[in-house]
């Protein structure tokens, strides 16, 4: 395990909002399953959607998409995504960017884009979102300064996650871990056979 936390992020801001212990295992820079059908197509989603608009700006603990303003337009950050099941901690992941650009001097609006829906959400940083903004940002600060991941508690985004494994499969003990295939199948199944994720 990672003993140093990492810094505070739009990415951790993200987690925080699904799930405490899978925000902390980030936070400690232990890698999930990288292979992760969902992480993987995610990636590829994010590489290949509007690439022709796109320039990408990196600074400490945040990585965005640029859109090309049009003329007289603020700057505008997107960010894209795979559905909007999640769009709560979508959106405090685009606020927090929104607020580190505007402590940076830059006027920026954002989009959450989802491609496959060809939906264009606009996410302005109002007062409210940035005081959850801010709350979040608190709660990845103390949550990373625990000695220890929070226990995992059965939530629906379980299902889709690439610390599942990680959290709820225990080694052969009761013989019915079997191969990663195998417990990936599963998972699968359950997936598919019930619940949809957060
Ligand atoms: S499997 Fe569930 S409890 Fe574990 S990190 Fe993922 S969402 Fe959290």
């Amino acid at each position: 395990m990672g003993d140093q936390p990492v810094p505070v992020s739009g990415t951790l801001i993200w987690y925080v909002a699904i799930c405490r212990r899978q925000a902390w295992l980030m936070g400690h820079a232990i890698e999930p399953y990288r292979d992760h059908e969902l992480l993987a197509l995610g990636r590829l989603l994010q590489e290949t959607a509007y690439q022709r608009q796109r320039r990408e700006l990196s600074l400490p603990g945040m990585k965005v998409d640029l859109i090309t303003p049009r003329e007289g337009d603020a700057l505008l950050v997107g960010e894209v995504k795979r559905s909007p099941r999640m769009q709560h901690a979508q959106r405090l992941q685009l606020g927090y960017y929104l607020l580190r650009l505007r402590e940076a001097g830059v006027a920026a609006r954002g989009e959450l884009r989802y491609p496959e829906q060809r939906i264009v959400e606009p996410v302005e940083l109002t007062p409210e979102l940035e005081s959850a903004v801010q709350a979040a940002v608190s709660e990845v600060e103390s949550l990373l300064r625990l000695p220890v991941p929070p226990p995992a508690v059965p939530i629906p985004a379980c299902a889709n996650c690439a610390y599942y494994e990680f959290c709820w499969v225990d080694e052969p003990a009761d013989g019915e871990a079997g191969s990663g295939q195998q417990r990936r199948s599963r998972r699968r199944d359950r997936r598919e056979g019930g619940s949809e994720g957060a």
